[in-house]
């Protein structure tokens, strides 16, 4: 199965060089592993009349009639004629024009595949695969063909395709069971009735039958889910067995005297069993890497500074780490009111930290004088070293990179305990795929108390209502936002917007009466603090803002959101935006302006956020409207790249083959007993072939 594709007879020196570029088929393997997208019935042949706006790929045969090459330069195409009992298609081809010409003869039958669609009202046919029927006919293959996904550029080619399907099936016809050994345990085959993989990878290309074409997708994509699986949690186990870890052995005088005595609330349930995870996690020799999800406003900030109470309790020092310097310092304000009584120092390190004060932080920190840090990525700047550090929380984990976490870990001998907290919440299936090598907790419960904030979709012309509105929460005391988005393309335009809105809401709000801050990504970070600090403390009623208000920033007081142009956001930016409010005991409101032309898909986002608060719910719904590999932060996790199987689609399956891979691994995480060796075996040839690192 490693053979150079070019051993394999069809495939010359050209062919070879076009499969390893367009499609990365670079061995036997890889062509086997080439999934077709689906089978069509190859007996069937469609007639032209029956093509409507709606039909997809369909199979024609016809006469050509003729055919002509229309435009110049990069309009140039060939347009083709053929005709059936019924009706005349067109076929198009915008490139490869050269290479089809020599094949067609006016006159001659021809069997055509390809997706419709109309132009000028006339079916149409662009880059159809096609060859002459009587060859067609010849070959003789009247059962499900496979239709393999290809490009542009190879159908353009002529190397479409129906070439592809004609080489599988050649290399089936060299390819032993010996080639395709199982990797799946025996008896987890039986117990779920899946189908061998030999006998699977034969059949999804060239099935016997519908129902085995069925069952061999469905085994294949179970394949995909658990091997991604084992590998997953066998990083997940070995790293509990195998790393070693600093002991937070006590709870202490410094947790129980905050617990007890300054935590203005009791904590939820959700709080409190997550810090019993965090505590068992931490006892016991080895490193914790848990990722704790909650949904905005779920509390996570104290379970964070619980867990650092911990470490302080063990002689042990602590970080955390924000993606802005506005969530740093108010993390900073909100933890050190708490601590105030508390015989423990903390300090803010941030990029505007001046150089005094930093070389005081820098000082301490190695003496341990100071036990806490809060900061933006400066805190992993190399100058920053610490005496014994033994926790490290990432706030807001989206926002940092995998490269800058690693920076961190190399801070201590012993490599610290690690927290990872997220206000995004990531659909279960994703978790598991995309952070299925880290232990996770959920905090799904909101502290009690909170009144669901109400959320309505209201079109630019209702602006003078929206505006009046506010006005009257304003009145009551309350506090306002205003957001702008921010065009990604330029970010000139997006000031000018926001600018312009500023004078906007400006109008509405006159001064004295009305005081505004303004805060966005151009202004230097002294001059953001401080139009956010006057909004904090309730100097300025409302906050015209970029998406730079987006994370984590807590102003109870705030009780109504507009976001402008809301159909430029996504779906979980409006559910992250949309939690600034909604964080005290006032009713609060979210409103969704729009300009009239957003697009289905913009509108279907906001309907689902009028019609539910639930984190969880909204992150489902952006998974099944973006597909996974647009869900922010997973892009580069290649433990997304799944040939057939889908996270979205295929849930099910991906449960239980979670499900299995926990529980082989858990039995036996070195993969050492007789059931399963093949499943070992066949981990360590992928990982020689791809090079992985310590996983076994
Ligand atoms: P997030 O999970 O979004 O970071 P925070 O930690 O900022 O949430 O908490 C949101 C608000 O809820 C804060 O004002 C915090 O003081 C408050 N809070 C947290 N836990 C509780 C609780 N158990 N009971 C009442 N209020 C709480
Ligand atoms: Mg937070």
């Amino acid at each position: 199965m490693l053979n150079p594709i070019e051993y394999l007879k069809g495939v010359g020196p050209m062919r070879a060089d076009m499969l390893k570029k367009e499609l990365e088929i670079f061995t036997f393997g890889d062509l086997l592993e080439h999934f077709p997208n689906r089978h069509i019935d190859k007996t069937k042949v469609n007639r032209i009349r029956e093509i409507t706006p709606q039909t997809d790929y369909i199979q024609v045969a016809g006469t050509l009639l003729g055919y002509d090459t229309v435009g110049t330069g990069r309009a140039k195409r060939l347009l083709a004629q053929l005709r059936d009992s019924t009706g005349i298609l067109e076929l198009a081809w915008f490139q490869g024009i050269h290479y089809v010409v020599k094949n067609l003869n006016i006159g001659s039958d021809y069997l055509v595949f390809g997706k419709t669609g109309f132009f000028n009202g006339k079916p149409q046919m662009v880059h159809p695969e096609i060859e002459p029927y009587a060859r067609a006919n010849a070959d003789g293959k009247n059962f499900l063909e496979p239709v393999y996904p290809t490009t542009e550029k190879l159908k353009a080619r002529g190397f479409n395709g129906r070439q592809l399907g004609k080489l599988t099936y050649a290399l089936l016809s060299l390819v032993q069971p010996k080639d395709i050994p199982e990797n799946i345990p025996e008896e987890v085959l039986r117990r779920l009735k899946l189908l061998g993989r030999y006998e699977a990878y034969r059949n999804i290309h060239f099935p016997a039958s519908a129902a085995l074409s069925e069952e061999s997708m469905r085994r294949i994509k179970f394949e995909e889910f658990f091997i991604a699986q084992v590998r997953l949690n066998l990083v997940r186990l070995q790293r509990h067995k195998a790393s070693r870890g600093v002991v937070f052995e006590k709870v202490g005088e410094l947790f129980n005297t905050l617990y007890s005595k300054y935590l203005p609330f009791e904590l939820t349930g959700a709080q409190k069993r997550v810090v019993k995870e965090i505590r068992a996690d931490t006892g016991r020799g080895h490193q914790m890497n848990r990722l704790l999800q909650g949904d905005v406003g779920s509390g996570k900030t104290i379970v964070a500074l619980l867990s650092m109470m911990l470490a302080a309790d063990n002689g042990f020092q602590s970080c955390m780490m924000a993606p802005t310097e506005i969530l740093a310092q108010q993390h900073y304000a909100g933890l050190s009111e708490l601590l105030k009584e508390m015989p423990v120092e903390i300090a803010l390190l941030t990029g505007s930290t001046k150089a005094k004060e930093r070389r005081r932080i820098l000082q301490g920190l190695m003496d341990d004088t100071i036990h806490f840090v809060v900061g933006t990525h400066a805190v992993i700047e190399d100058a920053v070293q610490f005496r014994n550090l033994g926790l490290v929380i990432v706030d807001e984990q989206h926002r940092f990179g995998v490269a800058q976490r690693a920076r961190l870990w190399e801070k201590a001998a012993v490599p610290p305990h690690v927290l990872v907290m997220t206000a995004t919440p990531i659909p279960r299936t994703l978790a598991m795929t995309a952070y299925g090598d880290l232990d996770y907790s959920i905090m799904d419960e909101l502290p009690p108390g909170r009144q669901p904030i109400t959320t309505v979709h209201r079109s630019e012309t209702a602006r003078a209502n929206v505006m009046d509105f506010v006005r009257t929460e304003i009145d009551k005391g309350r506090q306002a936002y205003f957001i702008y988005p921010l065009i990604e393309e330029s970010e000139k335009l997006s000031y000018e917007d926001l600018m312009q809105g500023y004078e906007q809401v400006k109008s509405f709000f006159p001064e004295p009466k009305f005081r505004i801050s303004m805060v966005h990504g151009r202004q230097p970070a002294e001059q953001k603090e401080t139009n956010m600090q006057r909004f904090v403390k309730g100097d300025t009623q409302i906050m015209v803002s970029t998406t730079v208000i987006e994370v984590g920033v807590n102003v109870p007081n705030a009780s109504v959101m507009v976001i402008e142009s809301a159909e430029k956001f996504g779906l979980s930016q409006l559910h992250q935006l949309r939690g600034r409010v909604g964080r005290g005991s006032e009713k609060s409101f979210c409103i969704l302006l729009t300009g009239v032309k957003a697009s289905k898909e913009a509108r279907e986002r906001i309907k689902i956020m009028c019609a539910t608060n639930d984190g969880f719910r909204i992150a489902e719904k952006d998974l099944e409207i973006r597909g996974p590999g647009d869900i922010e932060g997973t892009r580069q996790s290649g433990a997304l790249n799944f040939k057939i199987a889908n996270i979205v689609n295929d849930r099910a399956l991906l449960e239980l083959a979670r499900a299995e891979a926990e529980r082989i691994v858990e039995e036996d995480v070195e993969l050492s007993m007789a059931k399963n060796l093949q499943l070992k075996t066949y981990l360590q040839s992928q990982r020689r072939r791809n090079g992985w690192g310590k996983i076994s």
